[in-house]
């Protein structure tokens, strides 16, 4: 037997969803503000939502930049986010080694951006890899072997604007050469809207080129993965029920509340619109949905 999941419901009573949790996360891209850009009515409805008492957090899959680097982001947007508020997918993959207690003397091979690289040292943990590993083109002459360190305990994979064979070659090296070696990938989106002229492939291009090599699956500790939710509820004591996940992709951000057994809230002012929603094909239904997070400090029932 299965069960269908009821479609979604434009939200009509703000109010009524604002009251019934103590906690909202937001989703940052689609949400809070589209590439550099603020979405209109953020600023008044975070502070309508503070003086209320609710707790914020804000989930990104986008592992470019670390929790530090976020804050700086939110603080030239003028919104007033503290760094302990801002759970990144770089930040997870760090949070998730220490976790683990991935031991200290071993090291990370990091095929991604700044961000990753910045918790990773913020966490104590040592790394190699990084955007400037590799970059010329290998000459295979007879004979030719690549050397690897012995000691990569895990391989971290994320969105790498300079990624190259070089880096696939050295981390296939590492995960195939060591079954214990760990394959940890930030998050697996198919797409991101690094412009609005078009879609670019996302982060889990790169983790597919690895997972092609390997093949092996990767655990991931992005969106839709339970691992954040685990660690931010358990960080901030606070129940799942409590909680309303707020985004604007399906496959992850509402896919992600779901997991964590939260209240849902698709918000259209992102990539996901009506007719994407109530697509036939689509089986990811939120609770609500409605046109942007501002929708708050006006609705109200009839
Ligand atoms: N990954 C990359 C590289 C991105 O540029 C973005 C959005 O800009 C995302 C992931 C998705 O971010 P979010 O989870 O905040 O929507
Ligand atoms: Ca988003």
């Amino acid at each position: 037997s299965f069960t269908i999941k009821a479609s979604a419901q434009p939200l009509k009573n703000a109010e009524e969803l604002i009251n019934s949790v103590e906690t909202f996360i937001f989703d940052c891209d689609g949400v809070i503000w589209k590439g550099d850009k603020l979405i209109d009515g953020v600023p008044e409805t975070l502070d309508m939502l503070r003086s209320k008492g609710k707790r914020l957090v804000f989930v990104t899959n986008n592992s470019t930049k670390s929790r530090k680097q976020y804050g700086k982001k939110f603080e030239t947007l003028g919104l007033n986010v503290n760094e302990e508020e801002i759970f990144a997918s770089s930040f997870a993959a760090a949070a998730y080694l220490k976790s683990i207690n991935f031991p200290k003397d071993k090291k990370v091979y990091v095929i991604g951006e700044d961000g990753i690289l910045k918790e990773l040292e913020l966490a104590g943990f040592q790394y190699l890899g990084g955007p400037d590993d590799g970059g010329k083109k290998i000459v295979l002459k007879p004979g030719f072997l690549m050397e690897h360190d012995k000691d990569v305990g895990a391989v971290v994979v994320g969105f790498d604007r300079y990624f190259n064979y070089y880096k696939i070659q050295y981390g296939t090296l590492c995960i195939r050469e060591n079954p214990g070696c760990l394959f940890i990938a930030t998050n697996r989106d198919a797409v991101t809207h690094l412009t609005d002229a078009q879609e670019w492939a996302g982060g889990g291009s790169m983790v597919g080129a690895i997972g092609g090599s390997t093949q092996r699956e990767p655990l991931v500790v992005g969106k839709p993965s339970t691992f954040m939710m685990d660690y931010l509820a358990d960080k901030f004591g606070i129940l799942k029920s409590q909680i309303c996940m707020v985004g604007d992709r399906l496959d992850t951000d509402i896919l992600f509340g779901q997991n964590g057994g939260c209240k849902t809230l698709l918000v259209l002012s992102g990539v996901t619109t009506l007719p994407m929603l109530q697509n036939p094909n689509n089986s990811i239904q939120p609770d609500f949905y409605t046109n942007k997070i501002s929708d708050f400090l006006s609705l109200k029932p009839a």
